[in-house]
């Protein structure tokens, strides 16, 4: 399993995990992407509304984020609204994927946690209070792991296993293994990745990198009850070069070590055969080496076009209250 972060749960009130300063209970928010999600949301409602309802000393609300969907979507969110005041409506002009949607949803959420979780139902909202659990005993970001995926193809958990295993070994920071975007934030977590510039976000590895307290909870992964599946192929290789780009230096770089290793190859064996390195075995092993020399430089400026901080405050002592978490 995911080992939990290095300091552990960190005590209410230090970070500002697990609720807000004033007596008002905390507010929990739930957002939900959804792509052409008409035949199982009225469902999903109906679940989540349930398990909200009854979470012990906690206001609620759930923010929709119409993905630009072509079928009745947002019909049937404004008739599931109704003018409820706790479900909040955000729809975006196209299709922008997935991860988009998640960031529109964090940006339109107002809740002391957010849960972001799939419309389809894989993402069983029953798990909803051992989430909110784990945040009230002190942990800043819980992941739900899958701990089975039984409503998938061979094809999906396949690749799946593969990829993420290879992103773990590339990465640069520990990534969370068999979790996707099914997990809770604090609002610490929520307002350091909103306020980030990023247009291409990959939220799995932005919470990583924040590096803020995190545990993991096992869930089942159950098959999809209704629709079918909105990751085409197309979506999923976009998603894993995203992944591979921003969470690992190494594709940056692979030019310049494949020219090392040219070069120091070709170098043994001119050696061993006592003639001259030829021109040709030159030539491409410096190409590759400036190539990822380039390579290094694109990720500098990709760093500071990113805009992250250079380090995270997770808290002080004696505490600040009106010091943000992060160094704007
Ligand atoms: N989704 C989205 N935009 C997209 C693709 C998917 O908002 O372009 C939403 C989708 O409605 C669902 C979630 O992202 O709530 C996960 O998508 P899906 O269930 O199709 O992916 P899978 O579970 O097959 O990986
Ligand atoms: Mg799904």
């Amino acid at each position: 399993p995911f080992p939990a972060a290095p300091q552990g749960p960190v005590p209410a009130g230090a970070s500002g995990a697990a609720g807000p300063a004033t007596g008002r209970p905390p507010l929990i928010s739930v957002v939900v992407p959804c792509f052409d999600e008409e035949a199982v949301l009225e469902r999903t409602h109906r679940r989540l509304t349930t398990v909200l309802g009854a979470l012990p000393d906690c206001a609620h609300e759930v923010v929709y984020v119409d993905d630009g969907s072509r079928d009745g979507t947002w019909r049937t969110l404004t008739s599931l609204s109704g003018g409820d005041p706790a479900v909040r409506l955000v729809r975006l002009t196209r299709n922008f994927g997935h991860q988009q949607a998640i960031l529109a949803g964090l940006r339109a959420a107002t809740g002391d946690a957010v849960i972001t979780m799939d419309a389809d139902l894989q993402d069983p909202p029953e798990l909803i209070p051992e989430l909110v659990e784990r945040w009230r005993a002190g942990w800043s970001v819980v992941s739900a792991r899958r701990t089975s995926r039984a409503g998938e193809s061979r094809f999906k958990v396949v690749t799946a296993h593969v990829y993420y295993r290879l992103l773990a070994a590339l990465a640069d920071q520990p990534v969370a293994l068999d979790t996707g975007d099914f997990r809770l934030l604090d609002r610490a977590v929520v307002r350091l990745l909103t306020e980030l510039p990023e247009g291409e976000p990959y939220l799995r590895g932005s919470v990583c990198w924040a590096g803020f307290p995190e545990v993991s909870v096992g869930y089942e992964r159950l098959p999809r009850p209704a629709g079918r599946s909105k990751y085409s192929l197309r979506k999923m290789a976009e998603l894993s070069r995203r992944g591979l780009v921003s969470c690992s230096p190494v594709p940056a770089r692979m030019p310049a070590v494949v020219g090392v290793a040219w070069l120091g190859g070709a170098a043994m064996t001119a050696a061993v055969r006592r003639h001259r390195l030829p021109l040709a075995a030159w030539t491409f092993g410096c190409e590759a080496v400036l190539l990822g020399l380039l390579g290094e430089y694109l990720r500098l400026v990709h760093r500071e076009l990113r805009g992250r901080p250079p380090y995270v405050l997770l808290e002080r002592h004696p505490p600040q209250p009106d010091e943000p978490a992060a160094p704007a």
